[in-house]
């Protein structure tokens, strides 16, 4: 049913591609990060709640048909559904139906605790798409942290010696769930680079809680924050802006890298949060969808694939995905 393609995952029945490299006919979009959403399709589907970061990201007034969660629609034939991903909001799985034979493509998932997007639901399905991100055994990480408490315990303890707190995470998504875990503990605003504070607007419309909040385009330049938190991308200290911080100030990142056994690198501190499923939870999602075959894409094929062998499951690298591969599998 599905196909790997240069422009990324094609079903040929219904002749659309989901998240596809470049502008195609029928783009069915998992969410909005950008190896995922890319400009330059003439129609895209997508879920309710991730229409507006859709279009906050590739353009205002691209044609998006939206669904709820769950609610079937065609594409030339095939039966389609969006269901959560649990990866940042509105991200989506892909249930394909037809000719009696169920796929599932999971785009980017977690399973870990989000308050900023729909958990993660297991979909029953012939043959599974994973991602696999963390697909090797070193990345396994605790699970029912408390990251908001984490976080905000060190940006008080900076605040203590008077030193400004940097948190560096990636725009969309995990700027929102580090926001989304601090809620409950902040009581003073969250200064944000202005790429994170637009996608805050398309969170709290969707009436999802996050910290208060401010600008950094809105702060006055003159003005010397002391023992505060900003949210920022990691290009925030080469531009005119990082002055304000002053000459010290605490450093970390938010991210799964953070696992893994490297440390922190150039950071004082990390925090291992990933918007991404561990290794123990690949394995666990690819069993509970009960999927008779499964491909792995992104990194990670190798150890997954042979991992997922050892278990019983027929398990390839989504390289494998040439088309014949859905008649091969009607005649098992
Ligand atoms: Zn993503
Ligand atoms: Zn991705």
């Amino acid at each position: 049913m599905l196909t790997m393609t240069k422009q990324g995952l094609f079903c040929r029945a219904g002749d659309f591609y989901i998240d596809p490299s470049r502008g195609v006919d029928h783009a069915v979009i998992t969410h909005a990060h950008s190896d995922h959403a890319r400009r330059g399709s003439r129609q895209y589907y997508c879920v309710r709640s991730g229409e507006a970061l859709l279009r906050a990201r590739i353009g205002q007034n691209i044609p998006v048909k939206t669904f709820a969660f769950a609610e079937p629609f065609e594409i030339n034939g095939v039966k389609i559904s969006l269901h959560p991903a649990g990866h940042i909001l509105g991200s989506s799985q892909v249930r394909l139906e037809y000719a009696g034979e169920v796929w599932v493509a999971s785009g980017d998932y977690k399973r870990d605790r989000d308050p900023t997007c729909e958990p993660f639901e297991p979909i029953p399905c012939d043959v599974f798409v994973t991602e696999g991100t963390f697909g090797t055994p070193n990345y396994v990480w605790e699970k029912d942290m408390d990251l908001g408490k984490q976080i905000h315990d060190w940006w008080m303890r900076n605040a203590a010696r008077g030193v400004n707190s940097v948190l560096f995470a990636y725009s969309l998504g995990k700027a929102q769930r580090v926001l989304g875990v601090l809620e409950p503990f902040a009581d003073r605003p969250v200064h944000c680079d202005p790429s994170v504070a637009e996608l805050n607007e398309c969170y709290r419309e969707q009436g999802i809680a996050l910290a208060p909040t401010t600008c950094l385009s809105e702060l006055d330049s003159d003005r010397r924050p002391v023992g505060e938190l900003f949210l920022v991308p990691q290009s925030f200290l080469k531009t005119p802006r990082a002055r304000m911080l002053g000459p010290r100030y605490e450093t970390a990142f938010a991210s799964g890298w953070m696992a893994g056994g490297r440390g922190f690198g150039s950071y004082n501190k990390g925090f291992v949060m990933s918007d991404h499923a561990d290794w123990n939870d690949l394995v666990r999602t690819v069993l509970e969808t009960g999927a008779k075959r499964v491909y792995v894409q992104h990194r990670g094929k190798g150890a997954l694939v042979k991992h997922l062998r050892t278990l019983g499951v027929d398990a390839y690298p989504d390289s494998d995905m040439v088309p014949g591969e859905m008649f091969q599998l009607a005649l098992f």
